[in-house]
């Protein structure tokens, strides 16, 4: 009967050691991330900087950074989200499904077109872009896929002075820091910039699927490299544990301990202010109240490509008919927001009779969730999202890509179709291959 109650006292006191170690583990955890996430949260900023840079996504991190470089610059960074530091779903490039439609996406939908979008409810094409620090890096599918070289040519060609290819590619080569061994002694990359580019082979079908490239006659290329024309491996902005390097943690997080950088975060900028036609200022929203902040030497915009045009309008440079319609003033009557592309994407499927793809078990399994935490390998370091409405059936997108120019000269400025594989499984027994154009 004593061995009985010290074996229960025994128990007791052990699940209670346990209980009060993993709440000491939590509070230490919950502490430390709250520190981390809280150390840039400016309260109060300076009046003035020499540079306002509104949007701190791709584009802004990368400027907030450079410009900083100079110690006797001040630089402010306006970002309507906030830091989304520690989110398993952000690091994790296969859970990027789950961040659009999240408090981390603007969630845009266009408004009904008339000429596509056929197959959607309304015409309305849903368009996720980030609003946190990194902005669509934060929820992008991570491919490194540098344009097309005739693209920079041809800007170059039309007057844009700088952007040929021969003479952005030293800054590609600046930024980047590539680990994969086929190609990082190649001139067209290098090794210890702040981007981390890998390349990831979760599935043998991208092995498959380079090999029907060669039986086709095609070339296996290096997608960044001479020439984009033919079957090749993605590259993916990943780090060497799988995880996502997106443009803040390459670019903005290594200079938020600078004195002269600013961040202020869930800071909406609402107009930039002029005086005649020089920009003075900007007014922006944070905590409910309105803020203005002078500038001394510029302010530049890298809200994305839907909220740039906007906040110009809202300050006044934009189309005069439709700028007056909203009762704002105009100070510069300018065609802004009237030349926006986007890329088609449309799927089809195949089927395949093999087991070489990932079901939706498979990738949400115990073991590939252990791989992915000890050793950044299995399906979570690839970008996978699910279509439920569709066809209920998980989507992985693979780890390839072809391109094809459509015209026999290789040195014209070139149309490039960008394919895409996607494999899915409709149903445990049917795998299914489909491509994205
Ligand atoms: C689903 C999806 C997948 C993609 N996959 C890839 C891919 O695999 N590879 C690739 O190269 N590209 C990909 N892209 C495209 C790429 O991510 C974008 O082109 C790029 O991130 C755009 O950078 P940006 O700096 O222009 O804008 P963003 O990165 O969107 O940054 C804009 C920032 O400005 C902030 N902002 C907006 N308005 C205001 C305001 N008024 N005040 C303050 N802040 C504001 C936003 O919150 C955001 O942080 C993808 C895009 C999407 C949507």
């Amino acid at each position: 009967m004593e061995d009985l109650g010290d074996n229960k006292k025994n128990r007791w006191a052990m699940a209670t050691f346990i209980t009060v170690t993993v709440v000491i583990v939590a509070i230490v955890l919950a502490v430390f991330y709250s520190r981390q996430s809280n150390e840039y949260k400016l309260e109060s900023l300076n009046k003035s900087y020499d540079y306002i840079i509104v949007g701190g996504g791709s584009a802004g991190s990368v400027l907030a950074s450079r410009l900083s470089e100079s110690p006797g610059v001040t630089v402010l960074l306006l970002e309507a989200g906030d830091i989304e530091e520690n989110n398993f779903l952000v690091t994790t490039p296969g859970a990027v499904h789950l961040l659009q439609h999240s408090e981390l996406d603007w969630e845009y939908y266009t408004v009904p077109q008339k000429t596509s979008q056929f197959g959607i409810y309304d015409q309305k094409s849903f368009w996720p872009r980030g609003r946190v620090v990194g902005g669509t890096s934060i929820l992008n599918y991570l491919v490194y896929n540098r344009g097309s070289r005739h693209d920079f040519d041809g800007w170059a060609h039309n007057g844009c002075e700088g952007w040929s290819y021969q003479e952005v590619l030293p800054y590609f080569l600046k930024s980047e820091d590539n680990i994969i061994p086929e190609v990082m002694d190649s001139k067209y990359h290098s090794k210890g910039g702040p981007l981390k580019v890998t390349e990831s082979r979760a599935m043998t079908l991208v092995d498959t699927f380079l090999d029907a490239g060669k039986e086709m006659g095609e070339h296996i290329i290096d997608c960044n490299g001479y020439s984009q024309d033919g079957f090749c491996p993605l590259q993916s902005t990943k780090s060497e544990k799988g995880t996502r390097w997106s443009t803040y943690d390459a670019f903005l997080k290594p200079a938020l301990g600078r004195d002269n950088l600013h961040l202020s975060v869930n800071s909406l900028a609402t107009k930039v202010i002029f005086e005649e036609r020089r920009a003075v200022g900007v007014e922006f929203i944070k905590n409910g109240r309105k803020k203005f902040v002078t500038v001394d030497n510029e302010v530049i915009l890298s809200a994305g490509a839907v909220e740039t045009p906007h906040l110009l309008m809202l300050s006044g440079i934009g189309p005069k008919e439709h700028l007056t319609d909203m009762d704002i003033m105009t100070i510069s009557d300018l065609p802004v927001g009237e030349n926006l592309q986007d890329h088609m994407m449309s799927i089809v499927y195949n089927c395949i009779n093999g087991t070489q793809s990932m079901t939706e078990k498979q990738a949400s399994s115990i073991s590939n969730t252990m791989r992915y935490l000890l050793f950044g390998t299995g399906s979570h370091v690839t970008r996978s999202r699910y279509i439920h409405q569709v066809t209920a059936a998980s989507l992985h997108l693979l780890q390839v890509s072809a391109f094809q120019t459509f015209t026999e000269s290789f040195s014209q400025d070139d149309a490039q179709m960008d394919m895409v594989q996607h494999v899915c499984q409709s149903s445990p027994s049917i795998p299914v291959l489909g491509f994205g154009t």
